[in-house]
């Protein structure tokens, strides 16, 4: 079951619709209905359906913080723009990469942009002599009315249509067509999420052990029937790119399997767009990322595994497939061109999590700094991944592997502890 968030400004007629369409669904549950107008009369609408209604301001949407919070504490899936005004704030947009639907009242990629909403549309339409208009539904990124284009539906414009005869029209096709189009959008994020393959280990190296000696079982059999893997290697700071790349081939040989890294590829977001299976080595997480976004593989990453091609991480690896980096142990010694990763599971791993303390060490703990990330970073779910274990993604699952527990963190609920066997549905 999905959990939805829609977002409003204003009357909230679309809003109306989508919480009526799925008032008795099993895929999704519309959880909230956010406005950056108190006014709206779209907050009253949800409230008369049963549905939370959450006040907050432009300021707060300008800020970021506090709307993210407000969908992680819920576990926010998807959201859906219902006549929100406001700009989305890029830590949503990275966030929620794809997830994020807004309907525009109008044939994108014309009539869209700055000042294009409501019934300036429809003149602009209108001045413009076009025969037809009608309405795109499309996910968003930084820019208002881009991104990705999910479905159009048309309308004829005659010659005696006013701006407000328009908007009449455009209403009865959004109203028509907004809700079916998320429906058949969530069914394909759902079937996404199900095809996810994912194996993110804590750390490649049991202490006195050969490199990545403990996990190649369990990489074996999570890569049954793979020949080749994309390496990306640029985790590696103090040794090179092909001694990283020869490194795990030593180990790989054992499994039959070649290591092709991609760091001498032109295009190395087209080798991993190609790749049979995906690999991201340990190391220090803030070079690996920068490097990832430098050369377009987080997206190029992302895209794969949606499309369930299997991806092992190990350490840093298991990091980058996170929402974010910001629960690595690692320095900063780089900077990337942002904190936001692969988002392929939407809690943070804090892998090699340690619960000792060296003694007389007046340092924080490893716990004190989880707890200062989940405290600056509300609703966010943080998994201490102790070394020697893995957590495995298949068919819509998540298992973890190993001999130890997981540690569980986040704000407003007591830190516990989770066992191999556990049930982890919470986290997905
Ligand atoms: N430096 C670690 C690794 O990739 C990552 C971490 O400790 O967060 O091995």
């Amino acid at each position: 079951m999905k959990q939805i968030a829609i977002l409003v400004s204003g009357s909230g007629t679309n809003a109306q619709k989508i919480i009526e369409h799925f008032a008795n669904s099993e895929k999704a549950n519309i959880s909230v209905v956010i406005s950056d107008n108190r006014e709206a009369y779209a907050l009253t609408r949800a409230q008369n359906l049963g549905i939370e209604a959450l006040a907050l301001t432009r300021a707060d949407f300008r800020s970021g913080a506090r709307p993210l919070a407000e969908l992680r504490k819920r576990d926010i899936d998807l959201v859906i723009l219902a006549g929100f005004l406001s700009l989305v704030p890029k830590c949503l947009i990275e966030a929620y990469p794809d997830r994020i639907i807004n309907i525009h009242p109008a044939l994108l990629p014309k009539f869209g942009g700055k000042g294009m909403y409501g019934d300036h549309v429809h003149r602009a339409v209108i001045e413009a002599g076009k025969s037809e208009s009608g309405i795109t539904i499309h996910t968003i990124d930084e820019h208002f009315d881009r991104g990705t284009i999910i479905a159009q539906y048309t309308t004829p414009v005659s010659s005696d249509d006013t701006p407000e005869s328009l908007a009449t029209k455009i209403h009865a096709l959004e109203h028509a067509h907004f809700p079916h189009t998320i429906e058949s959008y969530i069914d394909k994020i759902t079937a996404m999420d199900n095809q996810k393959r994912l194996l993110l280990i804590s750390n490649s190296t049991t202490a006195g052990e050969p490199y990545l000696k403990y996990p190649i079982g369990n990489i074996a059999q999570f890569l049954q029937g793979v020949k080749e893997v994309a390496f990306v290697p640029y985790a590696a700071v103090t040794f090179s790119y092909d001694a990283y790349e020869a490194k795990v081939q030593e180990r790989f040989d054992e499994i039959g399997i070649k290591v092709r890294s991609i760091h001498r590829d032109a295009d190395p977001a087209a080798t991993i767009r190609q790749a049979e299976a995906i690999c991201v080595g340990g190391g220090n997480t803030f070079a690996l990322l920068k490097k990832m976004h430098e050369q377009g593989v987080v997206e190029a990453i992302r895209e794969r595994v949606e499309a369930g091609v299997p991806y092992v991480g190990w350490s840093a690896g298991s990091n980058v497939c996170c929402p974010t980096i910001c629960t690595t142990n690692d320095m900063p010694i780089v900077q990337p061109a942002s904190f936001g990763a692969v988002s392929a599971v939407k809690f943070q791993i804090n892998p090699h999590y340690l619960d000792t303390h060296p003694e007389g060490h007046a340092g924080e703990t490893r716990e004190q700094r989880i707890l200062e990330y989940i405290e600056a970073n509300d609703g966010m779910w943080v998994a201490g991944l102790r070394e020697g274990c893995m957590l495995l993604v298949e068919s819509g699952r998540m298992e973890l592997i190993g001999a130890r527990p997981m540690r569980m963190f986040r704000k407003g609920t007591e830190t516990f502890e989770v066992n191999p066997g556990d049930d982890l549905s919470f986290l997905l």
